[in-house]
């Protein structure tokens, strides 16, 4: 891919950066202070394997920017995992915070491995061997920088991190709040896992119920009936897809690291995920057709296009290829400044990162402040308001001579609990955000796409903050 790649992952996210950064009134000082990395810590460490070898592990942390703490940003285990690319994903957080208004600083964690190739003591320890380096050098803490799953790590991850922080730090009555995306029993927070993936779909459900845009696509108002490409199985194409679904669109193929497969009548992601798990491939799967290369199914002819495994994977060289009407951005930095500029000419709508996949950010945020507030949301409210609901009804009933049906009454007077708060944070969020953007693209006609209006609307929001900070006169 290399050949293809003139730009690195870091450098792209620059030049879009700059491409943005034309299009506002903030002076080059400024400018330049948003886009550089604040610090960057690379480390080396040993650990002990299972086989008594020693292996030195590579990792990193990068803390994008101060203006507001922490820093926020998941951890990505991967044999890919290079400086530049955690450098690219901390910026990349700075802006998404920014324009969802979570009140964070960027930052990115990434440890060079390939888990598949250790045990999950080895996992264990390298996790925690990492987190007491981050310690060390107070890298990590409720109010300093506070780390989330990402590529190739989950809740077990958050919790090794969160025991260890917790057992270095005797007493920190805020420690639970060093590491979002924690499993409920170590203070995470009901709606975390499926975030990314809903937050995706409340995202493009808003662009497609935008009929000025649907009408420029030449196609109807609304998900329904749409059809959809997801690659990558892992948490947000897995929860990318069943949301898609369940919102009446048809997921007509799904891609994997080891293939890709396709219904055009429809796949259901949870069939799929259990028969990978039990042939350890998503090939041959019942009643669909086997696609010859994983990365044919971003070529497929479809409405929407759901990259949710990797940055680059669409580039300069297969964009012309690509049939979508829409792309939705899962995963960070999926397609390069060179295929933007294909989308451009081909009409395509490229609906950006930067913000659609930032329901992981927003629900962490609900994380952090549940675990600074000590308490689970909705368990003040929710018996008091299913009270204050039932006393409204009944009086309805006795003034109406009417009876509303036992169900009926349930469904409506019942007090929202902690997962249903926390979705509807995440779909005002996702909601706000995509209006803003377009509404910023639509009233300049010099910004040319979603991606750049992003940006602009990022850079204003940090510029605003590094001026009220009193850094800059
Ligand atoms: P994950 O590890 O849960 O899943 C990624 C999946 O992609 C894996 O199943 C993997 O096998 C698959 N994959 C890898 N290479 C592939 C290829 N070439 N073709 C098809 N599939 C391939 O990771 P995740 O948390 O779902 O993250 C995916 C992307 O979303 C990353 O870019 C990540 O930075 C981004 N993201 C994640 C979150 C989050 O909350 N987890 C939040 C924002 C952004």
């Amino acid at each position: 891919m290399s050949a293809t790649k003139p730009y690195s992952f870091f450098q792209s996210v620059e030049r879009s950066f700059d491409k943005a950064a034309k299009l506002t009134k903030w002076d080059l000082g400024i400018l330049e202070q948003i886009k550089a990395c604040n610090s960057v810590y690379q480390m080396r460490f040993p650990v002990k394997m299972d086989d008594g070898s020693i292996e030195v592990i590579e990792a990193y942390r990068v803390q994008h920017s101060q203006h507001k703490t922490p820093c926020k940003g998941g951890i990505r285990f991967s044999d890919e995992v290079n400086q530049d690319e955690v450098m690219a994903l901390a910026s990349l957080m700075t802006y998404k915070c920014a324009i969802v208004n979570v009140p964070f600083g960027g930052g990115k964690g990434g440890i060079k491995i390939n888990p598949r190739n250790y045990s999950t003591y080895e996992l264990e320890k390298i996790t925690r061997r990492y987190t007491s380096e981050l310690v060390k050098k107070n890298f990590i803490g409720p109010g300093i920088d506070v780390p989330a799953p990402d590529y190739g790590t989950g809740e077990r991850e958050m919790s090794w991190i969160v025991d260890t922080y917790a057992s270095l730090k005797p007493g920190e009555i805020d420690a639970a709040g060093c590491v979002t995306g924690k499993p409920i029993t170590q203070g995470g927070v009901r709606g975390r896992k499926e975030a990314t993936g809903l937050g995706v779909f409340f995202g493009i459900r808003e662009v497609c119920n935008m009929e000025d845009v649907m009408k420029k696509l030449g196609l109807k108002t609304g998900v329904e009936g749409k059809t959809v490409v997801v690659q990558g199985l892992g948490n947000v194409g897995y929860h990318s897809a069943k949301f898609f679904r369940e919102g009446g669109a048809k997921v007509i193929a799904l891609a994997e690291y080891e293939g890709a497969i396709m219904n055009p009548n429809g796949l259901n992601e949870e069939e799929v995920f259990q028969h990978r798990k039990k042939t350890g491939s998503i090939l041959n799967f019942p009643g669909a057709t086997n696609l010859a290369k994983n990365t044919d199914a971003l070529e497929l002819e479809c409405d929407i296009l759901i990259p949710a495994a990797l940055e680059n994977v669409i580039n300069g060289e297969n964009a012309p290829r690509v049939k979508a009407k829409i792309i939705g951005e899962a995963a960070n930095g999926p397609c390069t400044p060179e295929a933007d500029e294909v989308f451009a000419q081909k009409g395509i709508l490229c609906v950006p990162d930067m913000y659609l996949n930032a329901g992981g950010v927003t629900v962490s945020y609900f994380e952090w402040l549940k675990n600074l507030s000590h308490v689970r949301y909705g368990r003040m409210e929710k018996r008091f308001n299913e009270n204050m609901n039932m006393k409204i009804i009944n009086q309805m009933e006795s003034l109406t001579g009417k009876t509303v049906g036992a169900e009926e009454k349930k469904s409506i007077a019942h007090g929202a609990d902690e997962q249903e708060l926390v979705h509807s944070g995440l779909e005002e969020t996702m909601i706000s955000a995509t209006r803003e953007i377009m509404e910023l693209w639509h009233s300049n006609p010099d910004i040319p796409d979603m991606r750049t209006a992003a940006y602009v609307s990022a850079i204003n929001k940090v510029a605003t903050s590094y001026v009220e900070l009193g850094i800059f006169p």
